[in-house]
């Protein structure tokens, strides 16, 4: 078919910051004829149950610490409880305007807004769940992933991450059933707001995959704040009973909550979308498998974020989609770099990690190790015990830092520059050439002198 036989150069399925970042772009940067079917709310799982909501609610839960550290500091604060009504009315009006923006985002470039769900029918036909078809040169699936529960008898009677932005009240206990993102984050949220908090997660500790050290620090002082960390359990057994949700856990304990939280993961969003039929091929968990442009096996078909389950993060997804645009559209053939992604953990303290953990380097190579832990200014003046964590994992041969990891307040903002240094292959020696600032926590980056260990 002539390209202008088709409605559409480009349908996007999807209206997540992956899915509008490529619309738009090919809309408005390279004049393509473009659709887009949402059949939720546009902004997706990072604007409207994601990052942005999880992220005020970490704003939220810091101000208890902080009127505790303002009287510390001389200040006469009187600190009353937490008003959920207040604070989640507010949130949703924002996600309301974030909304609100992405729509307008799509109409400034003109694309063609369905607010309905769409299936695949051939390599260039979507239906819509309003019954229309439209065709299209090429296909661009952004729909992203969803929280799962696990496969036991009740699970239903527990909620999962997209629930928490909806609670009406504030629950005076939580379980929460995980060790990963999910459930660090916002054990640390929910305890911050003033809830009664436990922890179960299968493992030995907290947030497999990071540097070792970092989430024993993080363990440590989520322990010391006072979230009932459990390792080495999950729950048995789950009913509804008076009073909350009653569960057995796997080492027997018996305990009734007012809610328990599955945060055990997600899944891609790529089922009952009729991608098997056409020749898409699906692995493990459901995700798009896709190649480093990010094409399925049908080529007009491509695929990017959450639903490829690379590496699902949103600024990720939005580099995917400008790959794909440039690679479509501007005629660029441009691979997704997926390496020394920076990364944050908004747990209370923070983690910024960016390259290798210092267990995944020494399988790599010889390395010598940079690392200091103390309790910083601010927070030691206010009486505080918490501690934070400098560490750079060093290559012997090379000199090149191969992994930075902190654990600190505003770790997060601290990753994100210093992730630049070593995307561009900074040696130890370049981070020492920089001058400190002083004072401040991330100074020891650059006056570690002597390796903790090799
Ligand atoms: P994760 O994969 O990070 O963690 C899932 C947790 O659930 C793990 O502790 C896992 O244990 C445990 N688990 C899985 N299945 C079961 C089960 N059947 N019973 C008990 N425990 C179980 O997933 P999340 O949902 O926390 O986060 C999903 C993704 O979202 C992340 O990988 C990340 O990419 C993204 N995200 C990023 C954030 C950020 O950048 N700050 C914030 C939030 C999410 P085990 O480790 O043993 O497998």
């Amino acid at each position: 078919m002539a390209d202008d036989q088709f409605d559409y150069d480009l349908f996007v399925i999807g209206g997540g910051s992956g899915g509008v970042r490529a619309a738009r772009v090919a809309a408005g940067e390279y004049g393509a004829r473009v659709g887009l079917a949402e059949e939720d709310r546009y902004g997706g799982t990072c604007v409207i149950r994601g990052c942005v909501p999880k992220k005020l609610m970490v704003f939220a839960s810091t101000y208890r610490d902080m009127f505790q550290d303002a009287r510390d500091y001389g200040w006469s604060v009187s600190d009353g409880p937490f008003d959920w009504h207040v604070f989640a009315a507010k949130m949703r009006a924002e996600l309301d305007r974030l909304e609100g923006v992405y729509r307008k985002l799509l109409d400034g470039t003109g694309v063609d807004k369905f607010d309905a769900r769409a299936t695949l029918k051939d390599a260039h036909t979507v239906t819509l769940s309003t019954g229309e078809e439209k065709t299209a040169k090429h296909i661009l699936i952004a729909t992203g992933g969803r929280p799962v529960r696990p496969d036991m008898k009740n699970a239903d009677l527990g909620l999962i991450s997209d629930d928490i932005f909806d609670l009406e009240k504030l629950p005076r206990s939580m379980l929460i059933i995980g060790g990963g993102y999910i459930a660090c984050e916002f054990a640390c949220i929910l305890h911050g707001l003033g809830v009664d908090v436990s922890m179960y997660y299968r493992g030995g500790q907290i947030l497999n995959g990071f540097d070792d050290e970092t989430r024993a620090l993080i363990a440590g002082q989520m322990a010391a704040r006072g979230i009932d960390m459990q390792p080495g359990s999950s729950v048995l057994e789950m009913e509804e009973r008076e009073g909350g949700i009653w569960t057995k856990s796997t080492q027997g304990v018996e305990k009734i909550y007012d809610h328990l939280f599955f945060a055990t993961g997600r899944a891609p969003n790529s089922n009952d979308m009729g991608l098997e039929e056409l020749g898409i091929k699906l692995g493990r968990n459901g995700a798009i498998e896709v190649d480093e442009y990010s094409q399925t096996a049908v080529p007009s078909v491509y695929a990017i974020g959450d639903v490829t389950d690379r590496v699902n993060l949103t600024p990720v997804a939005i580099r995917e989609g400008m790959a794909f645009v440039q690679t479509v559209f501007g005629a660029e053939p441009t691979p997704v770099d997926h390496e020394l992604i920076p990364s944050a953990v908004f747990t209370q303290p923070e983690m910024g990690t960016v390259g290798l953990s210092e267990e995944d380097a020494r399988e790599q190579e010889p390395i010598e190790v940079y690392a200091t832990s103390f309790k910083p200014m601010q927070t030691s003046f206010a009486g505080r015990e918490d501690r934070v964590m400098m560490k750079l994992i060093v290559s012997q041969k090379t000199r090149v830092v191969l992994g930075c990891h902190i654990v600190a307040p505003q770790a997060g903002e601290m990753i994100q520059l210093a992730g630049i240094a070593v995307k561009m292959g900074a040696t130890k020696e370049q981070f020492d050439q920089t001058c400190a600032v002083h004072p401040t926590m991330s100074e020891e980056l650059v006056t570690m002198r002597t390796p903790t260990r090799t």
